[in-house]
């Protein structure tokens, strides 16, 4: 099936509301551009370098959301267009989007990255960690960067009950945390192979790559 099918297959299978981010990377540009001719604005990347040249040569009207982990000293290089880094994990991180955010006179939405799988990523925080964060004084002093929601990965595997159970949690921790974040919106969670389930756990935004462009090499 071509891009644009798949794309038009995700799209019916998924509530209106429920936000698509088509994560191309390491795919050519060709490909983001027939996503695009397709109707598609949002895509997501999870490395610096290539999310800035494919900005740089695609349409001006794509909303590009970072899906990867950030180091602080490359905030600098996509704090001028990004339209949401989904995984924050750091009050020092934040600090930096925050200060790059003011030098481009833009606010700089963002999603803290929550560890729910039980196998050993390295990256992401504990709800706890993220409830320190929120009601730290440093973070209520940002004024370029707004945490709208959190993110999450399930494990990767077969057991479709094991990944709901992760979802769930995630789910749950966010209605916590909305009760004093009226800015809470987003909860970012499903990729290509368990979309659904996070959809059914109530996932506001799925980010689906292989489904839509082919698996990558
Ligand atoms: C690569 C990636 C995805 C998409 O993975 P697929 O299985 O190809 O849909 C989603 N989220 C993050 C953080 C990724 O790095």
């Amino acid at each position: 099936m071509s891009i644009s099918e798949n794309l038009k297959d995700i799209k019916a299978g998924i509530p209106r509301e429920t936000e698509l981010v088509a994560i191309s990377k390491t795919k050519p540009k060709e490909a983001v551009l027939e996503a695009y001719d397709a109707g598609q604005r949002i895509f997501g990347e999870n490395k610096i370098q290539e999310m800035v040249w494919k900005q740089e040569e695609l349409p001006k009207d794509i909303r590009w959301h970072m899906v990867g982990h950030v180091q602080r000293n490359k905030v600098k290089y996509i704090a001028p267009f990004v339209d949401l880094i989904h995984a924050v994990d750091s009050e020092k991180l934040l600090k930096e989007i925050d200060k790059q955010a003011k030098k481009n006179n833009r606010i700089i939405d963002s999603l803290l990255q929550i560890k729910i799988a039980e196998e050993d990523s390295k990256f992401g925080i504990t709800i706890d960690d993220a409830q320190n964060i929120l009601h730290s004084e440093i973070w209520k002093s940002l004024e370029n960067v707004r945490v709208i929601g959190l993110m999450g990965m399930a494990t990767l595997t077969e057991d479709q009950s094991k990944i709901k159970k992760e979802f769930s949690f995630l789910k749950s921790a966010f209605d916590r945390l909305k009760v004093d974040q009226d800015q809470f919106s987003v909860l970012s969670m499903g990729m290509s192979g368990d979309y659904k389930i996070a959809i059914e756990c109530g996932s506001t935004m799925v980010r689906v790559g292989s489904a839509i462009f082919g698996e990558r090499n």
